[in-house]
């Protein structure tokens, strides 16, 4: 597994603001929005792409195009759903997957209550929204289902990762030449608290996105 940390300053800066406490919901919506664009940015860099020629104005010009099939895009409910629209404004001809996981606060196992994926996902890049990378559970999950159907690349966006979530999913995702892992995350963090939560962190990410129900 590969791991990339987004090093910029206007990352830093709003993931800054994501974390104050005094953030409000929709200042929060907005900014992880925008924090998801740039962090979107790094991780489409290996995109697949085929060579296209146009027909400028004046001549003839050699490009590219996004390969097909289309790259998937799955976030994973609930707090995964608030990185969509950041996602997709660069990727707006991705296809959308949809995988409900709750972890249990108790064992903090990861289970599985909804999925909405093509059944055959071989040969395909998949780019998976999760905020928070904590013990690793709901991700490696997330990403086992995906292999398990096929998928060549997994580029999970995290806006935040927790040294040991990145440890479990290098344990649980070796090199392997058939599954191409990598996290993009905007920070690693210190720790985990004793309930699992990011510190510093910034909370409970579905909460602040949607409040607390
Ligand atoms: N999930 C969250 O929303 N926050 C954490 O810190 C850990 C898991």
């Amino acid at each position: 597994m590969r791991t990339l940390v987004v090093d910029h300053p206007l990352v830093a800066h709003k993931l800054t603001t994501l974390r104050d406490r005094r953030t409000d919901s929709p200042t929060f919506r907005r900014l992880t929005d925008e924090l998801v664009t740039l962090l979107a940015y790094e991780a489409t860099r290996q995109v697949r792409t085929s060579a296209v020629t146009v027909q400028t104005p004046v001549a003839q010009a050699t490009g590219v195009r996004l390969a097909r099939p289309v790259p998937l895009v799955v976030p994973v409910l609930r707090a995964g759903l608030g990185m969509l629209d950041g996602m997709t404004r660069l990727l707006p001809t991705a296809e959308v997957g949809f995988l409900g996981m709750v972890r249990d606060e108790g064992t903090l196992l990861a289970t599985t209550y909804a999925t909405r994926l093509p059944g055959d996902l071989t040969g395909r890049e998949i780019f998976v929204l999760d905020p928070m990378l904590a013990t690793g559970g709901t991700l490696a999950a997330a990403v086992t289902l995906l292999g398990g159907r096929g998928a060549a690349t997994v580029t999970a966006l995290c806006l935040l990762a927790a040294p040991e979530g990145l440890a479990a999913m290098s344990t649980a995702f070796p090199p392997d030449e058939a599954l191409e892992v990598t996290v993009v995350t905007a920070a690693v963090d210190e720790r985990l608290d004793q309930r699992g939560y990011i510190l510093p962190g910034l909370g409970d990410a579905g909460d602040r996105l949607y409040g607390v129900i």
